[in-house]
């Protein structure tokens, strides 16, 4: 709790002050600030007093327990922090698309063909959402996007950026695995229509986590998101738009599995170094060398 109630209070009104002129409705109260709300006196104030004084009216008697904080790197600047609420409706809103997905059947042959539905993951108020195209065979099986062997690489490619995949949001376009004849080993790819399709899911996903940066995760995603065919290896690299948000297409973690080349390493982590970049990520002077290829002299 605050040591002087005079200091704290004229900090809680600059703090409330500001908020109401970016039209912010409700404050966030920390555990200390919650404690001394209850025992300063509110000066009448237009458009403040009042605020405070719903605050105060609000407040649980006995003192809940800690804000969440999001304890790392990825954490929103607090200016831009999400409020208690406005994370609650994140989780609540995100909740309802799943369930409302989890019945869909617009894809009839997709519907008939898969185990569950394959939602997404991950931080509801991320700041980096990935994106694939869509489910293979181990997802299918999980429920989960991105857990096989090319989710695992993609994990390691978070870790690499000093994150965890618990701070991002990661998804597919389709929602459910594109289907193939009974016993036919592998994956297919979407369709542009079974993309289309779905892709209103991810969508809403996307307007409700609000992140700042997408990751297009190869070519094919990048077709279902933007319509471009013009190939991941000439738009990788390069930022568009998608929904007013920054999105940034590189190669899928498959395609460096399935060629192993230093090169291309290179390549999609100098793709991340921007995304670090653009969400202002500490990097440091290891992280710029990763994959860099010796030289030959
Ligand atoms: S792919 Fe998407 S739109 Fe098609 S059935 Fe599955 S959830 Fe529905």
């Amino acid at each position: 709790m605050p040591k002087d109630p005079e200091q704290f209070r004229a900090t809680l009104l600059a703090y409330v002050e500001t908020l109401r002129r970016t039209g912010r409705r409700s404050i966030r109260l920390w555990p200390g600030w919650r404690q001394a709300l209850r025992s300063i006196s509110i000066p009448r104030q237009e458009g403040i007093s009042e605020s405070l004084s719903a605050a105060q009216a609000s407040l649980p008697q006995e003192a809940g327990p800690p804000q969440e904080s999001i304890p790392n790197s990825l954490s929103r600047p607090s200016t831009g922090s999400p409020e208690p609420t406005d994370r609650e409706e994140r989780v609540r809103r995100l909740e309802a698309l799943r369930q409302a997905t989890a019945g869909c059947r617009r894809c009839a042959h997709l519907a008939g063909s898969r185990s569950q539905i394959v939602f997404g993951v991950g931080n509801p108020h991320a700041r980096l959402l990935f994106t694939g195209e869509a489910p293979g065979a181990e997802e299918d099986r999980q429920g989960e996007p991105f857990v096989g062997p090319a989710g695992k690489l993609l994990t390691r490619m978070i870790q690499a950026m000093g994150l965890q995949r618990e701070d991002v949001y990661i998804a597919n376009i389709l929602k459910c695995r594109p289907d193939l004849p009974p016993g036919t080993p592998g994956n297919r790819k979407p369709t542009p229509g079974e993309m289309e399709t779905c892709l209103p899911y991810l969508r809403e996903q996307i307007d409700i986590i609000r992140p700042e940066v997408i990751v297009a995760l190869g070519a094919t995603a990048l077709e279902g998101l933007t319509g471009l065919r013009t190939g991941i290896s000439t738009m990788r690299g390069t930022f568009l738009d998608f929904q007013g948000i920054p999105l940034l297409p590189t190669f899928h973690p498959s395609y460096l599995l399935y060629r192993p080349d230093l090169r291309l390493k290179r390549q999609v982590w100098e793709d991340l170094l921007l995304v670090m970049k653009r969400l202002n990520l500490p990097i440091s002077e290891r992280q710029r060398g990763f994959f860099l290829i010796p030289s030959q002299g």
